[in-house]
């Protein structure tokens, strides 16, 4: 007979901070509010028991974690399933400010016991605490679910294990919905596209364009770091790349490449970690450079560095495909965090793009000028382009020219500017 299905709840790092802390603001502590605590729990958040153990598995292990739970607090919890592996549970609290703390670190307790049964399985959890007299704006007990629900989603979108509600937490997930709601109702005229020219730097000659994002949801137009996050966190990206992409492509074939100084222009697009997931993407762009007569030689996809350090098999797989179409692969913003530089062993990577944090440095910083040679020398080894970012300086430009380094990008040459107000210009940029 198989053995019982055991769990550790993997919270082990996290302890409630006591009545105050864990996440509420100690000073605006108000006994006046619901005296309860709502904690709204997901069991294997990120699918590593129902891939490879499979989904009925799953299942019964976040069932056998409820049990444990409800079986130790009794009555005293009143509990509601909220999807398949997904519950939430309210608990009143003592008045005694002790009891009351004792109770929370219980309850985080609760979710990190363990078994030592060597066949066990470790289940992934993650918890949204929301703890009534830490939340004045929590009147009801459906406010306060509303508010445990929030902290979890913002304990997922982290990748924390656990998070408390502050009081801030539930408009910061409405607005992410609504943020998300609006980007969803947006059409593709509501997408326009900049352009912005990559040089040689010997001559300032412009060799390419980087396609850059907008989006206008009203008067304003907003650049990526207002709706790139929720777009991302949504999936919408995905439908908003399909619909921009073409539009990249055939201004390039009309527009762009003639303004280019160089037998073999080009145009970058970004694409976000969440769009190498697509496994249509490939074919996707390979019949839109087919439908506009561009050779896809001269398309290159620029990828965040964060995406080719966390590449799996699915979006390497994509990387390959769009490489064996005959696209460049570019990473972007190289420098802009910790990285092995491991992915270009790994990935068919073209060109790397140096972050601007790194490029202002080079004047200035000694150690980012070493580093940024030792990029070139690299790259020159192993046969990789390279372009400097947001080149903003002729002394920057200069110590870049030193280097060796062949293209570059930056407000010194031009600002990211709409098709239309491009066309009739020089190849000469700056
Ligand atoms: P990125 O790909 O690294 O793009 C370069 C960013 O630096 C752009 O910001 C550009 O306007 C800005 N920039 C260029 N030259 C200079 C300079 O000399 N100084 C300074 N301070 N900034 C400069 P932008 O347009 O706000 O884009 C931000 C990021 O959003 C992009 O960073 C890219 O990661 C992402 N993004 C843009 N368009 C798309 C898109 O169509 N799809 C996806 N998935 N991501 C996009
Ligand atoms: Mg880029
Ligand atoms: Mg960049």
């Amino acid at each position: 007979m198989r053995a019982p299905v055991r769990y550790w709840l993997m919270l082990t790092d996290v302890t409630y901070s006591g009545s105050g802390g864990g996440g509420g603001d100690g000073d605006t502590c108000s006994r006046s509010t619901l005296n309860k605590v709502a904690v709204a729990v997901t069991c294997d958040p990120y699918q590593r028991v129902a891939f490879t153990h499979g989904p009925a598995r799953a299942l019964s292990a976040a069932q056998a974690s409820t049990r444990a739970i409800a079986h130790d607090l009794g009555s005293a919890a009143k509990f509601t399933q909220t999807g398949e592996t997904t519950w939430r549970y309210v608990v009143d609290l003592p008045d005694d400010p002790d009891e009351h703390d004792a109770l929370l670190q219980h309850l985080v307790r609760l979710s990190t016991c363990g078994d030592d049964d060597p066949d066990g399985l470790y289940l992934d959890c993650c918890a949204g605490f929301a703890v009534g007299p830490h939340l004045p704006a929590a009147t009801t007990d459906h406010d306060l679910a509303e508010y445990a629900s929030a902290a979890l989603s913002l304990c997922l979108r982290s990748t924390d294990r656990i998070r408390f509600a502050e009081n801030e937490s539930r408009a910061e997930v409405r607005d992410g919905l609504t943020l998300a709601h609006r980007l969803r109702l947006s059409s593709a005229a509501d997408f326009p596209l900049v352009y912005q020219p990559i040089v040689r730097l010997s001559d300032r000659q412009v060799m390419g364009f980087e396609a850059l994002l907008r989006w206008r949801p009203d008067q304003d137009v907003l650049t990526p770091d207002h709706f790139m996050e929720e777009a991302e966190a949504s999936s919408l990206i995905l439908d908003i790349g399909l619909m921009t992409i073409p539009v990249i492509i055939e201004t390039f074939a009309n527009t762009l490449a003639p303004l280019c100084a160089s037998d073999e222009p080009f145009v970058t697009i970004n694409l976000s970690s969440r769009q190498l997931t697509d496994p249509a993407l490939a074919g996707y762009i390979g019949r839109t450079l087919d439908n506009f007569s561009v050779d896809p030689g001269r398309l290159w996809i620029e990828l965040r560095e964060d995406a080719a350090i966390q590449n799996d098999s699915s979006t390497s797989k994509v990387i390959d495909q769009l490489h064996q179409l005959g696209c460049r692969i570019s990473i972007d913003d190289l420098g802009s965090g910790y990285s092995a530089l491991s992915y270009i062993r790994d990935l068919p990577v073209d060109v790397l793009k140096i972050d601007r944090d790194l490029i202002n440095q080079v004047t200035c910083d000694p150690v980012s000028a070493a580093v940024v040679d030792a990029i070139c020398q690299m790259c020159k080894a192993v046969g990789i382009h390279i372009v400097a970012e947001g080149i903003e300086s002729e002394d920057i430009l200069r110590v870049l020219h030193g280097f060796g380094i062949g293209y570059g990008q930056g407000y010194l040459f031009g600002h990211p500017t709409a098709a239309a107000a491009l066309a009739g210009r020089t190849a000469t940029a700056g």
